[in-house]
């Protein structure tokens, strides 16, 4: 039996750019730069390794996201994802934490699926919740912040590393887990492997085609709120000191006075 692996991917704005709110106090995604979120990378990375690893497996990579969403596919699949399912839906914008992991159970359910590996976090939303929600609506066990992953026997199996101690765990599939930036180096795309991706399915979904209410999602959908927004102060130059001598006194007498030491 063919081991079907989902991968949950999200295009974020790119850190780098001018990211800001928009008039509706959501993220301004328009004019700014998007890519498939770092943290995602490394689920992709831990997938194609336990499809490597395992006799037979299929990698479907899997995002919520507006249209152009669609290059944070194309980097999984020139990674070496088998193909992609694309949920896109006007209706979908502003959609909270908890509205997008309906979308993408249902979403994961139509897919079939054994196996879903999800990142550590989001680079813009952050929160580290997906996981557990998608867990919780998908009716199966979930292992999260795993720095390791490996599947057997019908069953995954990874650790957690922890400040004072390590933890081995184990589910039997299916089953979803997340795996941290400390599981091991994500391949970068080979030449061969962006013109394959090129080749490579890409289904698309709209809230319909999942039987999902419009008022289930979406701004109206959402059980949060973003009631304001204020830009952070721009940071000062801060404190320049130039050592002529004292230099060690006068940044021990800093640290103090900030109660660093
Ligand atoms: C600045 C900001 C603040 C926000 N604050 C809130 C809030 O307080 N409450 C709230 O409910 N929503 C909030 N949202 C919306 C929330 O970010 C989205 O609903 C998002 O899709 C899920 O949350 P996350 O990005 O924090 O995901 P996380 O829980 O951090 O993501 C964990 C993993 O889930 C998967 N994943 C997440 N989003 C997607 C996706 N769209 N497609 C495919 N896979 C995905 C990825 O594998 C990711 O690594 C916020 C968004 C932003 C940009």
């Amino acid at each position: 039996m063919s081991l079907r692996i989902v991968v949950c991917v999200k295009y974020v704005p790119d850190a780098t750019g001018d990211r800001h709110f928009a008039e509706d106090l959501t993220v301004d995604r328009d004019d700014v730069d998007g890519l498939l979120s770092e943290l995602d990378e490394y689920a992709v990375e831990q997938a194609l390794q336990i499809k490597e690893a395992a006799d037979d497996a299929e990698i479907t990579v899997l995002t919520v996201g507006p249209e152009d969403a669609n290059d944070a596919l194309r980097k999984a699949l020139s990674m070496g994802a088998d193909k992609a399912v694309h949920v896109e839906d006007d209706d979908l914008h502003g959609t909270d934490a908890l509205g997008t992991s309906l979308v993408l159970a249902k979403a994961i359910e139509k897919t079939g699926y054994d196996l879903v590996v999800c990142g550590m976090a989001s680079t813009d939303g952050t929160m580290g919740v997906l996981p557990a929600l998608l867990a919780e609506r998908l009716n199966v066990p979930q292992v999260t912040l795993l720095s390791e992953v490996s599947v057997a026997d019908g069953k995954v199996t990874g650790r957690r590393d922890g400040d004072t101690a390590s933890e081995q765990l184990e589910a039997a599939l299916p089953a979803v887990v997340s795996v941290t930036d400390q599981s091991g180096e994500a391949r970068y795309p080979s030449f061969k492997g962006i013109m394959a991706a090129k080749k490579k399915p890409v289904e698309s979904l709209d809230l319909d085609d999942l039987d999902i209410d419009a008022d289930e999602v979406g701004l109206d959908g959402a059980w949060t709120k973003v009631e304001d927004a204020t830009e952070r102060p721009a940071r000062t130059a801060g404190t320049i000191v130039k050592d002529e001598g004292e230099g060690g006194k006068q940044l021990a007498e800093f640290l103090a006075g900030q109660k660093f030491i």
